[in-house]
């Protein structure tokens, strides 16, 4: 069994789980099973395995539990450069970058974000100006008699008025998936390789790194540290704090992968390969 057969675990349907495909009746694991296993896990992993449940959004208890723990984790391991420059704000900072390195982890293919064109609303106000005209009066008999046309006492005028119409982007939607064009697969196909060994060969998707997903920007934890600390320069930030920011994320995955590891462990693995 592995992280994600704890989350079928926790499923409602997910009272007798199996490790394999393979599985035969006598190797499905039972609830007590599982819970020892888990038991055991959390011994030994316990704080990968909070970020997996908070991050499968089981969890919401767990996923605090991995925020503060990643902010411990940063306040240990912050460079002295960070470190100075935070001064008195050092925790707080901390917090708030663990806070945004778990929200990268956890971010999935699933999620969507507010369209960034018609800020979440779905509708777009257009201003449009348009002519409008109206006649001062009837056409009196002299005019008519003059042979006048009713244009004659038209009286045309500009007025400005906001047009609504669904945003182009989201289709009105106000959200759009974070979903990578490469169709969330992170999988694109190589038409060089292709053309090459003439069957199909794919690679990593450049655009989203294989995730299958466009990541947060790391822009977004600028913001939340700039605000409290507003003389950061832009330049600090690349250099010595968003690298730092991308080990916290990368921590995450390494704790996630750790427990995996462990949980395969406790819970028997098909081979012995698996044991690390
Ligand atoms: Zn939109
Ligand atoms: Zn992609």
């Amino acid at each position: 069994m592995n992280l994600d057969g704890v989350v079928k675990f926790f499923a409602p349907k997910g009272m007798y789980i199996s490790d394999s495909i393979r599985a035969t009746a006598s190797e499905q694991l039972t609830v007590t099973d599982v819970m020892t296993a888990l038991g055991m896990t959390q011994a030994d992993a316990g704080i990968g395995l909070a970020m997996y449940l908070g991050k499968a959004g089981i969890s919401q208890q767990d996923r605090e539990a991995a925020i503060s723990w990643l902010a411990a984790y940063a306040k240990e391991k912050a460079p002295f450069a960070v470190r100075r420059l935070a001064g008195k704000k050092f925790p707080l900072c901390m917090r708030i970058l663990a806070k945004f390195a778990y929200n990268d982890y956890a971010s999935s293919a699933a999620d969507t974000v507010d369209c960034p064109k018609c800020h979440g609303k779905g509708i777009i106000e257009k201003a449009v100006t348009m002519e409008k005209s109206h006649y001062t009066m009837r056409l009196p008999q002299f005019a008519k008699d003059l042979g006048q046309s009713p244009s004659d006492f038209e009286v045309k005028r500009i007025i400005e008025d906001t047009e609504h119409c669904l945003c182009s982007r989201c289709g009105g939607k106000g959200k759009i998936s974070k979903r990578c064009q490469c169709g969330g697969t992170g999988k694109t196909l190589d038409r060089k390789a292709t053309d090459f060994q003439g069957i199909p060969v794919y690679k990593d998707c450049k655009r989203c790194e294989g995730r299958g997903f466009t990541r947060p920007k790391s822009s977004v934890a600028y913001r939340g540290i700039f605000s409290l600390l507003p003389s950061l320069p832009d330049r600090t930030w690349r250099y010595s704090w968003k690298p730092f920011y991308e080990s916290l994320v990368t921590k995450c995955f390494e704790e996630e992968s750790y427990t995996d590891r462990q949980l395969k462990r406790v819970t028997g693995s098909q081979s012995l390969n698996d044991f690390s």
